[in-house]
């Protein structure tokens, strides 16, 4: 993995705002740049031919915006990365790393690099809502962001609802290796892509106490996984999940009155 890129992005500070500077200074284009009400969403790029997507945000939540550089440290004894009472920015310089581990060697899928994961996804938000529009011809049946803590979780809830197959799960933790578990997750980008792409998860990139001082990166781990997700057949995997949220008459049909009897299935005192 190449150790060059992942250093430039952990010793960059790289808030919100920042996230079209990061993605052209690892050597993208303006034309795989995509715009709203001239903010910087997300960042594209394709490798061959697939119906995978990969993802990751360039945002990071910085306690400090003072300087646009930092030192990092790494420590020989325990292979972790750190920064001096700094958030080092693993969440998720981890994940920008490894997707552009995974370009350099071809694996094939659609890279979508986000920006502001850490205000709710708004990058990813855009996709969701304009996905037909952007991307007309593009059927994807699986997305998997790199922006889970640890080293061994792989999201099959987030943000309060299912977003991928027990049996995606269970396969992708197979082709991950046998430590992996599935892990219930609180937000990542993919949570805003469970209409539109129909399995869904976050795989762990080895940060640790994340949008904090003592943010750290077991780099061990992080070259392990970069070689694994190299060698892994993706589309083969399962596609067990349908797209259709589940209360979809309550929520875009119904008023909240409608609803509300809707939902009534023992006798109702009047
Ligand atoms: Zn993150």
């Amino acid at each position: 993995m190449n150790i060059d890129i992942l250093c430039y992005l952990l010793r960059k500070v790289r808030y919100i705002g920042s996230e079209g500077a990061t993605f052209f200074e690892l050597g993208f284009h303006k034309e795989q740049a995509y715009y709203h009400n001239g903010s910087f969403m997300f960042g594209y790029h394709k490798v061959g031919t697939s119906n995978t997507m990969f993802t990751c945000h360039l945002d990071t939540v910085e306690n400090s915006r003072v300087g646009t550089s930092k030192d990092i440290y790494l420590d020989p004894a325990t292979n972790h990365i750190f920064a001096n009472k700094q958030v080092l920015g693993a969440d998720d310089g981890a994940g920008v790393a490894l997707l552009c581990h995974m370009i350099e060697n071809k694996v094939p899928g659609h890279y979508f690099f986000f920006a502001g994961e850490e205000c709710g996804g708004v990058g990813s938000n855009y996709l969701a809502d304009n996905f037909e529009t952007l991307f007309p011809s593009l059927k994807l049946d699986r997305a998997i962001a790199f922006d889970r803590k640890g080293t061994r979780d792989v999201i099959v809830s987030q943000f309060g609802g299912t977003c991928c197959s027990d049996e995606f799960a269970l396969a992708l933790c197979y082709a991950l290796g046998t430590d992996y578990q599935f892990a219930n997750g609180s937000f990542t980008d993919t949570a805003n892509l469970v209409d539109v792409i129909p399995e869904c998860t976050n795989v762990s990139v080895g940060y640790y106490n994340e949008h904090s001082k003592n943010e750290y990166l077991d780099l061990a781990y992080l070259k392990k996984l970069a070689t694994r997700v190299c060698k892994i057949d993706w589309e083969a995997l399962p596609t067990v999940r349908k797209c259709e949220p589940e209360f979809i008459f309550e929520e875009q049909y119904l008023t909240s009155e409608e609803a509300f009897w809707y939902q009534l299935t023992e006798p109702y005192l009047l």
